[in-house]
């Protein structure tokens, strides 16, 4: 079924009888070429470029609850392409880029917005770093612009550019940056996937990874054993515990990261605004909520829900930045397990065992990165290469050094990125 103006106008005539499903509710076979293990937007997407770019099809997803309850589902929504370093430059532009033509390339619509990203500074020094990274970004072909304090002022006129401790010197806005509707994004890419013929199966843990003479064979579910070909581990947060099913310790840490919404206020914030220096950022939902969040819980943990510490810190970092939020009456808030990985950037690669990969490490950014994590992920399975876009995230550079990339400059600190 393709959506389209005619097809709204339609339905709107006939009593909205022709929607379907937007996907196949499959049952497992009993073997498959492929098997993702993880139904948020990473093993998703990879399922769906597989499916599209390489012409494999014979993939099952599986998800231990359902599509999209995951982190792709909890996050605060944020799309930019504002990174430094080589490895993380080159695959967030690509990201970007995918997303630029996603929905058309879905057929759904995933409120992809690009309202601009600006990201404040607070003094001089900070100001030179942020030039330097906003040069970085032009150079790899992705757009940003320097903005001094009297015109982010005219641009944003409701933040307090005076607060005594962290007063306002500018910004750095990204235009194409911006924001898409999270679960949204599961869902166009399962649709895609399904009309592929790619089987998403629900409620299907897996729970062992069967390995013979240093060779996947399959995985252990609660639906069943499902031989496979090829097996990826996709699961972000439970990274750890599913590698262990391979035998496997990874360096990534798991912690809470809590996110809030305000009730639905008139149009007020029409870009995303990152205060790091309070780690704080704030979007406006289409349907008129503020979205924000903080920093980490600080605590490895594998409980999607928050401590009210941070929830008080999260408050204050919002007070400092913005008085006027204190108005809003926060309506909910949730947490996510984040995979952090040492230095900050992702994992995507083959492991020891032939026919296993990972792909992992995502820290705070991996929604953004979906699409590019889709794409580079298939990639490597289907063709047994790293993708251009994705060489950098080896597995082996935290032994090796290969590859290293420490994005924030702080160290092989998980609660750090
Ligand atoms: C509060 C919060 C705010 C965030 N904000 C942003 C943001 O603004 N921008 C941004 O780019 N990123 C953001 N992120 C990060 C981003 O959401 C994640 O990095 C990304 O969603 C992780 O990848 P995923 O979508 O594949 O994960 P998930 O959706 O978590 O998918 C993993 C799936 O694996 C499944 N699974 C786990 N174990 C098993 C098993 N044994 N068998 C079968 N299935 C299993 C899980 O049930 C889950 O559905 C945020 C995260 C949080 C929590």
């Amino acid at each position: 079924m393709r959506f389209s103006g005619w097809r709204v106008l339609k339905e709107g005539l006939t009593g909205n009888k022709g929607w379907q499903a937007h996907w196949r509710d499959a049952t497992p076979k009993s073997e498959y070429d492929v098997v993702i293990i993880g139904g948020g937007g990473h093993g998703l997407a990879t399922a769906y470029y597989l499916a599209k770019k390489h012409g494999i099809t014979n993939v099952a997803v599986l998800e231990k609850g359902y599509l999209g309850g995951g982190n792709v589902g909890r996050n605060t929504t944020i799309v930019r392409a504002n990174y430094f370093l080589p490895g993380n430059s080159e695959f967030y532009s690509h990201s970007l880029k995918l997303w630029e033509g996603l929905e058309e390339d879905l057929n759904y619509n995933v409120m992809h917005s690009q309202r601009g990203q600006i990201v404040l500074f607070h003094s001089d020094g900070q100001g030179d770093a942020m030039a330097r990274r906003g040069n970085a970004m032009i150079n790899q072909g992705d757009d940003a612009e320097m903005l001094d304090r009297a015109a982010l002022r005219r641009m944003v006129p409701y933040l307090d550019y005076d607060n005594a401790r962290f007063p306002i010197y500018g910004g750095m806005l990204q235009r194409r940056a911006g924001t898409a509707r999270h679960d949204a994004v599961a869902w166009g890419y399962a649709r895609g996937a399904s009309e592929r013929g790619v089987d998403l199966i629900q409620n299907c843990e897996v729970t062992g990874i069967d390995i013979e003479g240093g060779v996947v064979k399959g995985v252990q579910t609660t639906r069943g054993a499902i031989r496979a070909r090829k097996v990826a581990m996709v699961v972000a947060g439970r990274s750890s515990q599913v590698a262990a099913m391979a035998g496997m310790r990874l360096p990534i840490e798991s912690h809470v990261l809590q996110a809030f919404v305000t009730e639905g206020l008139k149009p007020a914030i029409d870009h995303v605004i990152s205060f790091g220096m309070g780690h704080f950022y704030i979007s406006q939902s289409d349907k008129g909520g503020l979205v924000f969040g903080g920093d980490l819980d600080m605590y490895a943990s594998y409980a999607a829900r928050g401590n009210l510490p941070l929830v008080e810190h999260v408050m204050e970092a919002g007070m400092a930045l913005m008085p006027a939020i204190g108005k809003a009456r926060v309506l909910r808030s949730w947490g996510g397990i984040m995979d952090m990985s040492p230095d900050g950037s992702p994992v995507i690669d083959r492991t020891h065992i032939d026919g296993l990969y990972l792909n992992c490490g995502w820290c705070y950014g991996g929604f953004k990165a979906v699409p590019a994590s889709g794409d580079v992920t298939a990639h490597l399975i289907a063709t047994g290469a790293p993708h251009t876009a994705g060489a950098r995230f080896r597995l082996d550079r935290f032994r090796t050094g290969r590859g290293l990339m420490d994005e924030e400059g702080t160290g092989s600190q998980h609660n750090l990125h």
